[in-house]
This record gives C-alpha cells, sequence and structure tokens, in this order.
C-alpha cells in the first residue's frame, strides 16, 4: 500500500483475455493501473505476482542451431534456408507456422503476413484455435464477422448473468470481482452457472445448473423451444434484424422434450432457468473454454446467440451473448488473421475481392490462395512427414496439444523445426533444430487487445536480457534473408502498428466493422502514450461502445450432436481438463513463484467421493488415449459422479508422469476445428 507508483510504467497483465492494466516498475513493484477501463486497479493472485515473475531462471538468452550457441545472423541464415530448402522441395505447403496468443498484436501481424503473403501458404494458427476458435466461427455464422458485440460492464447492468462452461472466478478473476461488486450493489441480480463442476464461480450462485458434459446445446436449443412457446420472443427484433429463425426453431423444437434427458438436470432447475431467462430482458450469457473446447463447440456458441437473437437482446446495455478469451492477446490474433482459416482484418477468403485487395495493399507476391491446416492438423502432418518446415513462437504444443505423446513424436521427426521463446522451460524447445531467444513480458513493447475489443499497449520497463529480440524483429529479418526486404522494412512495433490499422481501414471499405483506420496516423510519440482504446475507432455506429447496430443478424440451427468419444464399461469416468487460480499455461511463468504454487503443487486428479478407488492422496493410474498419468488422487463432492478433473498445466519438465493431455483423443469440432479438450473417457485404478 505505500509502495511509489510514480517511476512505474503503464503496461498489460500477460496471463488472461481480461487485459488488466498495470503499473510495473523495474525492482518488481506492481500495482493494478487505476486509470484501465478493465481493471481499474484491481488484480488477481497471477497479476499482482507479476513482480515475482521478473528475474525468471531458465532464460533463452542465445540463439542456437544445432544445440550450440550460433550468432543472430547464422541462426536467421539457418531459419531462411531451412525455410527456402522445404519451399522448394515441397512448395508452399511444405512450411508452417504455429503461433501463440502470447505474442503481441504486431508480432501477430507480421507472422500472418510472412506466411500467408509472402511464404504463400494458409499453414499458420494459433494456439487460440485451442481456445476460442468455436466462438470464432459462432461469431461469423451468426454475425458475419468475429464480433464481440457487448462490453464488461454490461455484466455489472445485467439483471441476470448466466455464466456458461466458464470458472470465472479462476479464469478471468477481475472479471468474476466486478460481477460480485455488481451484484453486492445490486443483491436483486441474479447469477446461473451452467457448468458439470461445482466451480469456485458457482459459490453465492442463485442457480447451479450440474448439466452432463458436452450437453450445452440440448440446454439452450430447449430455451430457444421454450422462449416460443411462452411467446417471449422479441417479433419486432427478429422480422427486422435477423433471418432464420424457422430452422433453428424446428432442431430446438425436436430436441427440447430430450433437454432434460440429455443434460441430466432436474426439470425443476430447468424450468426455473428458463422462467427466468424469459423474464429478464437484462441478460448477458457469458461463455468460456466449457463451451468451446468441444466437438460441438460451434453449434454450443450458436445455440447461446440464438437465444439472444430471439429476445433482441444484444448490443444494448446489461445484454449481449458474450465470449471471454483465455489469452491476452487471442483477440489482436483474431484481429491480424493468425488463424489458418481467416485473412488480416477480417477480410476472408471466401468474399469476393478481398483476398485481392489484400494482396495489393502488401504487394504480396504470391498470397496464400486458401485456407492452411489448423493446429491439430498441422500436427499431424507434421508427423506424417507432410511438413518441411516448421517455426513455433511462444507456445508450447509439446504439453497443450491433445493427444500430445503423437505431438511429441511429430516434433521429433520434424526435418527442421524453429522454436522462438523466451523460456527454456518449454518442452517444445527441446526438439527445435533452431532456437531464438524472445524478449518477454516487460521487456516487449506493442499491443494487446482484450475480450472487450480495448487495445492496450504493452510497454517495456525491463531491459532485454542476454541477446533476447523481439518476435516481429526476427520474422523481419527472416523475411529479409528471403528476398522481401521492402515489405518488412519496419524500424518499430509503430511500424507495424501504422500498417495494421492502415490495413484495417482498407477492410472498413469493404464492409468490416472492425477499423482502426482512426490510429493509422499515429506517429511514435502518439503509439508510445496510446490510452486503452476500444475498437472500432472512430466509433461510427456504435451505441456507447456496443456493436450490431447495423447488419443482419442470423440464427443457425444446431441439431444434437453427443461428445465425439463417450465413457464405456472399461473406461467409465469422463475427464475434463482445465485451469487452476493460480496458474497460468504450461507453468513457464507462474510455476517459478513460490506462493503461487502453494496451493496445489502438484497436479492431482479429482473425483467425487464414490467414484474414488482409493482415499485421498494415494497415487493412481489415470488410463486414456496415450500414456497414463500417474499421480495423487484429490476427491470433491462438487464433482459430478462419473467425471474426473485434471488440470492442463504440468508439462514433462514439471511432473514426469502427471500429464493431462495425452490421455485425450483429438477429436475435433468439425466447423472451428476446435479440439475437444473437456471430453475424453478414462479409468482411474489405484497404482
Ligand atoms: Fe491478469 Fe487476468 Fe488476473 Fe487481470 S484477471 S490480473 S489480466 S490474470
Amino acid at each position: 500500500p505505500h509502495a511509489d507508483h510514480s517511476a512505474a510504467i503503464r503496461t498489460t497483465c500477460p496471463y488472461c483475455g481480461v487485459g488488466c492494466g498495470v503499473l510495473a516498475a523495474p525492482d518488481g513493484t506492481v500495482a493494478g493501473d487505476p486509470a484501465h477501463p478493465a481493471n481499474a486497479g484491481r488484480l488477481c493472485s497471477k497479476g499482482a505476482a507479476l513482480g515475482e515473475t521478473l528475474a525468471l531462471p531458465d532464460r533463452l538468452l542465445f540463439p542456437e542451431v544445432g544445440g550450440r550457441r550460433a550468432s543472430w545472423d547464422a541462426a536467421l541464415d539457418a531459419v531462411a534456408e531451412g525455410f527456402s530448402r522445404a519451399l522448394e522441395q515441397g512448395g508452399p505447403e511444405n512450411v508452417g507456422l504455429y503461433v501463440s496468443g502470447q505474442l503481441l498484436t504486431e508480432d501477430y501481424y507480421a507472422a500472418n503476413k510472412l506466411a500467408k503473403g509472402f511464404l504463400g501458404t494458409g499453414n499458420i494458427d494459433s494456439n487460440s484455435r485451442l481456445c476460442m476458435a468455436s466462438a470464432v466461427a459462432a461469431h461469423k455464422r451468426a454475425f458475419g464477422e468475429d464480433l464481440v458485440p457487448g462490453l464488461y460492464a454490461d455484466l455489472e447492468q445485467a439483471d441476470l448473468v448466466v455464466l456458461v462452461g466458464s470458472n470465472l472466478a479462476w479464469c478471468h478473476p477481475v472479471l468474476h470481482q466486478r460481477l460480485i461488486a455488481a451484484r453486492a450493489a445490486r443483491p436483486g441480480m441474479r447469477l446461473v452457472v451452467v457448468d458439470p463442476r461445482r466451480t469456485a464461480s458457482v459459490e453465492g450462485a442463485s442457480l447451479h445448473l450440474p448439466l452432463r458434459p458436452g450437453s450445452d446445446v440440448a440446454l439452450f436449443a430447449a430455451l430457444l423451444a421454450h422462449l416460443e412457446k411462452s411467446g417471449a420472443l422479441d417479433r419486432g427484433f427478429i422480422a427486422s434484424r435477423t433471418a432464420g429463425l424457422d430452422a433453428a426453431l424446428e432442431a430446438a423444437r425436436a430436441i427440447a422434450p430430450e433437454a432434460a434427458a440429455l443434460t441430466g438436470l432436474d426439470p425443476a432447475g430447468l424450468a426455473t432457468f428458463f422462467r427466468w431467462f424469459a423474464a429478464t430482458p437484462r441478460t448477458v450469457t457469458l461463455w468460456s473454454q466449457g463451451v468451446n473446447q468441444s466437438t460441438a463447440g460451434t453449434d454450443k456458441a450458436n445455440a447461446i446467440i440464438n437465444v439472444h437473437l430471439a429476445t433482441g437482446r444484444i448490443g444494448r446495455p446489461g445484454m449481449g451473448p458474450f465470449s471471454v478469451t483465455g489469452q491476452p492477446n487471442a483477440m489482436g490474433g483474431r484481429e491480424v488473421g493468425a488463424l489458418a482459416t481467416t485473412l488480416a482484418a477480417h477480410l476472408d477468403w471466401d468474399r469476393p475481392g478481398d483476398a485481392g485487395a489484400l494482396a495489393q495493399f502488401w504487394r504480396a507476391p504470391a498470397l496464400a490462395r486458401g485456407p492452411g491446416l489448423r493446429a491439430v492438423d498441422m500436427f499431424r502432418a507434421l508427423g506424417e512427414g507432410r511438413l518441411g518446415a516448421l517455426w513455433v513462437m511462444a507456445t508450447n504444443p509439446a504439453v497443450s496439444l491433445p493427444d500430445s505423446d503423437a505431438v511429441r513424436a511429430a516434433l521429433a521427426r520434424a526435418p527442421f523445426l524453429v522454436v522462438s521463446d523466451c523460456s527454456r522451460a518449454s518442452d517444445t524447445l527441446a526438439y527445435a533444430h533452431v532456437r531464438l531467444p524472445a524478449l518477454g513480458w516487460g521487456e516487449k513493447d506493442g499491443t494487446v487487445t482484450n475480450s472487450e475489443r480495448v487495445i492496450s499497449r504493452q510497454r517495456a520497463f525491463l531491459p532485454a536480457p542476454g541477446e533476447a529480440r523481439a518476435d516481429w524483429w526476427m520474422i523481419a529479418e527472416v523475411a529479409k534473408r528471403l528476398g522481401f526486404a521492402e515489405a518488412f522494412a519496419w524500424q518499430s512495433p509503430a511500424d507495424i502498428f501504422r500498417e495494421h490499422a492502415a490495413l484495417s481501414a482498407l477492410a472498413a471499405r469493404r464492409g468490416r466493422v472492425f477499423d482502426i483506420g482512426g490510429l493509422a496516423g499515429l506517429d511514435e510519440a502518439g503509439y508510445a502514450v496510446l490510452e486503452p482504446t476500444r475498437w472500432p475507432v472512430p466509433e461510427a455506429g456504435m451505441r456507447g461502445g456496443r456493436l450490431l447496430d447495423t447488419g443482419a443478424l442470423r440464427f443457425v440451427p444446431t441439431p444434437w450432436r453427443a461428445p465425439a468419444h463417450q465413457a464405456s464399461a472399461e473406461r467409465p469416468l469422463t475427464l475434463l481438463t482445465g485451469r487452476l487460480r493460480d496458474q497460468w499455461h504450461t507453468m513457464t511463468r507462474t510455476g517459478f513463484v513460490p506462493r503461487l504454487m502453494t496451493g496445489q503443487p502438484e497436479p492431482l486428479v479429482t473425483l467425487h467421493p464414490a467414484d474414488a478407488p482409493a482415499a485421498s492422496g494415494t497415487l493412481v493410474e489415470v488410463t486414456g488415449a496415450g500414456t497414463p498419468a500417474i499421480l495423487r488422487l484429490a476427491t470433491d463432492p462438487g464433482l459430478p459422479r462419473g467425471v474426473a478433473f485434471l488440470p492442463m498445466h504440468w508439462g514433462a519438465r514439471l511432473s514426469a508422469t502427471g500429464r493431462s493431455n495425452p490421455l485425450l483423443p483429438a477429436a475435433v469440432d468439425p466447423v472451428s476445428a476446435q479440439p475437444e479438450l473437456k471430453h475424453a473417457p478414462v479409468s482411474v485404478r489405484p497404482w
């Protein structure tokens, strides 16, 4: 409380999509930024411990080629040669980039421009594929563009907040704090939590609906049918603004009679939820990975959006469907098109003229002809010898992808693998032929976009350690060596941001809502002091920052589809994976902070006491798709029978036997290609 923040730099937390503003100083003093619209000074346990991660051990400090220290010149030459060779041997389909929601928007923009514009390949995908690809696909189906219509303030202004597949209290803690404060101020505000587990977010909820894992479509389709039956549809809104209601209703009516059986929910609880939803105009339905990480993830998200379109509850204060992202800059990646299925600035291959306009803007010699390999397929292609060169940036797929035994085998046989990362704690780094040391949080400079479309600066306040450099610089240097010097002649992140903003203005002229053209004229000084800014800029057509005043909105029919893999006599439990409150991703930062490790220092598999084959604390073996996990058992009566929970954070470096993702089959959503990380059959027995 007595810390002196006068020397602090205003920056943004690197951990989650809430995107809290942080005041940080080189001496490790960290506080919430009272002037940031996301958090107004608040921080959660992870954000508050950022100061303890400034001197991380295990930094990658120098470039390495073939396991030996090399100069930057030699390393960048090696990358350019490796990619040239792969291009000569197999053309653009033979190379790929796997990037990360941890990159800053400028890094992300550079990577996407290199891949799609100059290597000519659609094979660039982001670890955001694991996080919110289903939300992106659902937004595009419903809104014609990947738009998050609402604001965090809507959660505070709502009379009913529905959390679906979101443990907000642990995964987006500051947003949860805002919600709790709003409920304290307005005790009439209701909170419904739809989650198989009784998580921390259920505490104090008006209603908990512990639905069967994977059955969200049945719940929201039945709700749509109920809204029709009870006369709660907003016919005026539907007629003037939307299309496709009839087909969506038909699918919903078919599911409704089975809803209680499919969801396993008690009919009284269902009826209460339906009644509250029908009667409460100011309703926000917020969802996260419990919805997205599913083979029906896109349909689940559309089923949620459908009930908001049906009631006209969108783009107005206290109303709307709201997807929150896991990573700090998943949204920035979506804006620059760093998913294999999108082009930059929300341009699309399937809209006539978009690809040509982008190629012209970039003066690109060979724009990728169409979408490329999406995360799971990219590593499958690597394993099958269909990728000659892969560059992994700022992410750890050896731990985070499903069926991770196969991912490790694919990495081991990669003909040419480049990994750029700030940390040696990445399991993926071990497989790399070329290792490039990247700047980390506090050292790098650029922008991020949070879950409510606010662009904030991440600012450097620490010197670069060793020879670490910015990701955008590495990408530009490789591009220059491949003969594209003119298109990658940026001198600073501000140069890249201006280009990104100018491209968005072009996209806006082609009808896209994503538009930060108003920032294209920022000079270095203006970029340096850029305040948190919500897009679009300028704010044409918005009401108080909310989107969707214009444009046609589409209902999407969401027929019932069961999860890909069901429990069986041999594997009677359904494994859900997820986060812990105090850990981030594969623990490459938070795993080094003692006070964040005290809550749960080792991975535990948690079962309902009646499913436990042994006492709490016993070592058990969890058997699933790949290498079994051996770890300690915990019990929790808040889990439903038949469900096991395992945190996703531990990689082989931190726990040789407690890894979750080898247990998961690599089933993906047919629309979004997002993997089903929350529904895998397993068995648990004493070890
Ligand atoms: Fe960081 Fe998210 Fe916590 Fe905010 S809520 S401090 S962005 S981890």
